[in-house]
C-alpha cells in the first residue's frame, strides 16, 4: 500500500498541494478525480520525485525516500499525461525503456510477452516508429511502458485526454483487466462516470486540497458534481 501523509508540494514559492493524506490500497483502483489546476498532475509529480515535497510517502510501511529513479526502482511507475512516448523511436524500443529498472531486466521478455497479449496491437505495431501511432494507440504504448517495469503500484495520469469515447472505452477495458489481475494503480481523471465504474476508492481535489474521499459505491453523484462544480462550499478542513 502507499500511503501520503500531510503531503504539500508546489512549484518554486507557490504551493499547490495542501496537507493531502491518502491511500492507494494494495490490489484496488484509487481514482483522483478534480477539475483543471486541482493539482492532481502535482500529486503524482510529488509521489514520483519530480518535484519536492513535504509530508510523509510511505509503501508497505517504510518512508520513500531518494530520487525518482530509486523510486521507480522501489516500484512507483507513472504513466504520464500526454502519453509522452519516444516518437523517433520503434514501439518495442520504447518497451524496451521501461524493462530499464534493475529489479526487473532479467524478465524482460516475459514482461514483454504479457504486454503484447494485452495490446495485439502494440505487437503487429511492435517495429513501427511510436511517433506514427495513433493517440490511443500511443496511450496502450505508455501503459505498456509502464507495465515492463513491473510496478508495485502503476499511475497513470489521464489516459481519456484527448481520446475518442470508443477508444476511451477500450483504454478502460485494459485498466480494468489489469485491475482484475491484481495490479495496484493510482488514475487521475477528470470524467467523473468512467472514474466511478471503475474505480474503488474516490478523492475530489479541489484547488490543492481534497474535498471528498469515499469507496466509490457510496458515492452520491450529485453531491459530488456539486462539490466538484464548486456548486457547494467545500467542508471546513479537520
Ligand atoms: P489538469 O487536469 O489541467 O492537468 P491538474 O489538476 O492536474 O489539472 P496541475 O497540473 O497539478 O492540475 O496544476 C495545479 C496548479 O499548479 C495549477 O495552478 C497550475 O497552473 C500549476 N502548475 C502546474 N505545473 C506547473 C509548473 N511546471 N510550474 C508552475 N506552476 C505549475
Amino acid at each position: 500500500m502507499l500511503e501520503l501523509r500531510s503531503l504539500r508540494a508546489g512549484y518554486g514559492r507557490i504551493n499547490v498541494l495542501w496537507d493531502i493524506s491518502l491511500a492507494f490500497p494494495k490490489g484496488e483502483l484509487t481514482a483522483i478525480i478534480g477539475p483543471n489546476g486541482a493539482g492532481k498532475t502535482t500529486l503524482f509529480r510529488a509521489l514520483m520525485g519530480l518535484i519536492p515535497h513535504q509530508g510523509e510517502i510511505l509503501l508497505d510501511g517504510k518512508p520513500l525516500k531518494g530520487r525518482t529513479w530509486d523510486l521507480i526502482e522501489a516500484g512507483l511507475v507513472m504513466v504520464p499525461e500526454g502519453r509522452m512516448v519516444f516518437k523517433d523511436m520503434s514501439v518495442e524500443e520504447n518497451l524496451a525503456l521501461g524493462a530499464y529498472p534493475r529489479r526487473c531486466r532479467a524478465d524482460r521478455a516475459r514482461n514483454l510477452g504479457r504486454v503484447y497479449d494485452l495490446f495485439p496491437r502494440l505487437k503487429e505495431r511492435r517495429a513501427q516508429l511510436a511517433g506514427s501511432l495513433s493517440g490511443g494507440e500511443a496511450q496502450m504504448l505508455a501503459m505498456g511502458r509502464g507495465l515492463m517495469s513491473e510496478p508495485a503500484i502503476l499511475l497513470i495520469d489521464e489516459p481519456s485526454l484527448g481520446l475518442a469515447p470508443v477508444i476511451v472505452k477500450e483504454v478502460f477495458g485494459i485498466i480494468r483487466r489489469l485491475k482484475s489481475e491484481g495490479v495496484t494503480i493510482g488514475l487521475i481523471e477528470q470524467n467523473t462516470h468512467i472514474a466511478l465504474s471503475v474505480a474503488d476508492h474516490i478523492h475530489l481535489m479541489r484547488s490543492g486540497k481534497l474535498l471528498l474521499s469515499r469507496p466509490a459505491d457510496t458515492i452520491d453523484l450529485d453531491h459530488l458534481h456539486d462539490l466538484y462544480l464548486a456548486r457547494e462550499a467545500a467542508p471546513p478542513a479537520s
